[in-house]
């Protein structure tokens, strides 16, 4: 008899890059997608079409690293196992376009303000299995 509860494999295909973008080399750029008939850009990329015009011709885009904190919270008590409490969680607005959840790196958690100029840093993952590096927002004044 078929297992039919084979283990289903996790796809987590790249979100992040360290490169920067030609407008901000600096900075992580984050790997979404780009409508060909439109312009509208979304994060991460897929395939399914344009949330603006419907348009399938999506293309892959690299969005900078910068953006404006639109909402952030802070998080207590977390449900899932794989991330230690508290923490914070920011709505970035993205210059380029489009708007992402992200943790906020540790060291700009408590300097919040709306409207904040934010930027995409790097960070050692300490989870085992995802990778050398995870992708944070930090405020832009914080940086060294
Ligand atoms: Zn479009």
């Amino acid at each position: 008899m078929a297992d039919e509860k084979a283990p289903v494999e996790k796809v987590r295909p790249a979100l992040f890059r360290a490169e920067g973008t030609a407008a901000d080399p600096n900075h992580p750029a984050l790997l979404g997608g780009r409508c060909a008939a439109c312009g509208f850009v979304c994060f991460p990329m897929q395939t399914y079409g344009c949330e603006a015009c419907g348009s399938t011709a999506m293309e892959p885009y690299a969005i900078s690293g910068r953006g404006r904190l639109s909402a952030f919270a802070r998080v207590h008590v977390h449900a899932g196992g794989g991330r230690e409490a508290p923490f914070t969680v920011g709505s970035i607005a993205l210059d380029d376009g489009g708007v992402v959840r992200a943790l906020i790196d540790r060291g700009s958690e408590d300097a919040l303000t709306h409207d904040a100029a934010m930027v995409a840093v790097l960070v050692r993952e300490s989870r085992p299995g995802r990778g050398e590096h995870d992708l944070r927002f930090a405020l832009a004044s914080k940086e060294a």
